[in-house]
């Protein structure tokens, strides 16, 4: 019986089952949106602590980061989990049509309080199998910040916390059930760019002004035009973020713009974001403005690992299809039936891309995606994680685990009124098993552990990690 620690793990979940649905739901309730996540980090550290972890707190000027740890020595197994809201997504839960909560600012759209919480479920679980199976080893959560438009774990990878771990694993929320294989992430970087001019009245003394606002157009322009000339699977959008006034007749003495400057490896960013920076000094010197250069976040590529590929969808398809109630069901389609018109097309897309006519056809009726699809299929992609910057210094695995409605989009108000759903909670308790499963088997088979080393190595091929965040950086709200 070599998975008999299957039944195990599922047990010991299910009897603790209350206690990591509260935590969640607290987490909701809480929608706490990057570097502020301090009611949802504290809740998530006593509980750990109450379970004989030791924590340490507050790491990389994250104050609501930190790093729960049980037991001694080698090898290290990590969970990772995110906690943070995002903003303007306030939703009533179970509601659906709008209905905003009128006090409340942020909602969970991402689905980041099951996937602390799942992530943290996990490592309570294996903590617990190991003291009743005298398995040696260290298990740690990381309560990882700032998930959402700030890049939290960057920090934490830069300033060494993951360097010693021999694997780590995350899941997310999602609308299907298969684990992160050859989907595309891109690597992403956050840059300001702020041209400095000089402000005179633009009919009586133009010749007295320098226009930082024309520096921000010629640098556009710049961009549009370099775009002809970039990698397949490159992405570069702008914001401009300061017109330097309203007044037309003030010439803008400063004015800004944000990029998020994306590619399929961090490599690729690096190279595009310094030709920006060309492009930049290119548009002062033809404006004769200056320019100051801020960049704010970065996230890495993920780093395929196919060991781990292949060890969690084993579990994830012991686990799957989870069963439904009629009730969760209905409620399930209710969702669906309110999701965008544009969501609806995106799910039907995606059932094009999977099956034969007769499954996709029984697929297009169900409520809940209750299957595992194919890890090498290609689902979506074009997002970022930092998780990527994690998997540069560890071997990494990850699933997606189905907590909403078919075809839900992830950031919508849709997704913030499932969150404390039993069918939330199930995917959430289901993706601990899985997590907590991956953990046993890495433990009890130590040539296993070697193999997922050994895919690390040679996925990165020489390469290492090319800390895309400045050496002084500190994580900020901006
Ligand atoms: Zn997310």
């Amino acid at each position: 019986m070599e998975y008999m620690y299957r039944k195990n793990i599922h047990q010991l979940i299910e009897n603790n089952k209350q206690a990591y649905t509260d935590i969640s739901d607290a987490i909701w309730n809480f929608a706490e949106s990057r570097f502020q996540e301090v009611e949802s980090s504290k809740v998530q550290q006593e509980y750990l602590k109450s379970r004989g972890f030791s924590v340490k707190a507050d790491l990389s000027g994250e104050a609501t980061a930190f790093i729960a740890e049980w037991g001694n020595g080698k090898p290290i197994i990590a969970y990772v989990g995110e906690f943070d809201a995002l903003s303007a997504l306030q939703q009533e839960a179970d509601k659906t049509e709008r209905s905003p909560i009128p006090e409340k600012v942020n909602g969970h759209g991402c689905g980041h309080h099951l996937l602390g919480t799942g992530s943290l479920a996990a490592a309570d679980t294996l903590k617990t199998y190991m003291e009743e199976h005298g398995l040696t080893g260290t298990v740690r959560y990381y309560g990882c910040p700032a998930e959402e438009n700030a890049g939290g774990k960057a920090y934490l990878v830069r300033d060494g916390y993951f360097n010693d771990c021999d694997v780590a694993m995350s899941w997310h929320p999602h609308t299907t059930n298969k684990v992160t294989g050859a989907d595309r992430f891109l690597a992403n970087f956050r840059v300001f760019f702020t041209f400095h001019g000089i402000s005179s009245h633009a009919a009586g003394a133009p010749e007295l002004g320098r226009s930082a606002l024309d520096a921000v157009e010629i640098m556009d322009i710049g961009v549009n035009f370099m775009r002809e000339h970039m990698i397949e699977g490159a992405r570069i959008h702008g914001a401009i973020t300061n017109t330097g006034g309203i007044a037309p007749n003030v010439i803008p003495a400063e004015a800004q713009v944000l990029y998020a400057i994306r590619a399929p490896k961090i490599t690729h960013v690096k190279s595009l974001f310094d030709r920006m920076c060309d492009i930049a000094k290119g548009a002062a010197l033809m404006t004769g403005t200056t320019v100051t250069i801020r960049q704010v976040s970065a996230y890495s590529n993920v780093v395929h690992n196919e060991t781990m590929g292949k060890i969690m969808n084993e579990h994830l398809q012991a686990f799957v299809p989870m069963g439904y109630t009629e009730e969760e069901l209905a409620y399930a389609a209710k969702f669906k039936e309110v999701i965008t018109d544009l969501d609806k097309d995106g799910l039907k897309n995606m059932i094009a891309q999977l099956g034969d006519k007769e499954q996709r056809e029984e697929m297009h009726k169900m409520a809940m995606l209750d299957f595992v699809l194919d890890r090498r299929s290609m689902i979506g992609g074009g997002g970022s994680t930092d998780v990527g910057d994690v998997s540069w210094v560890t071997p990494v695995g990850q699933a997606n685990v189905n907590c909403f409605a078919a075809g839900t989009a992830l950031h919508s108000w849709q997704a913030v009124a499932q969150g404390k759903s039993s069918i939330a909670h199930k995917g959430m308790l289901t993706a601990a098993k899985v997590l907590a499963c991956t953990g046993v088997e890495l433990l009890l088979k130590p040539e296993l552990l070697a193999q997922v080393r050994q895919d690390w190595i040679d996925e990165l091929g020489g390469e290492v990690y090319p800390n895309p965040l400045p050496k002084d950086l500190k994580p900020e709200i901006w």
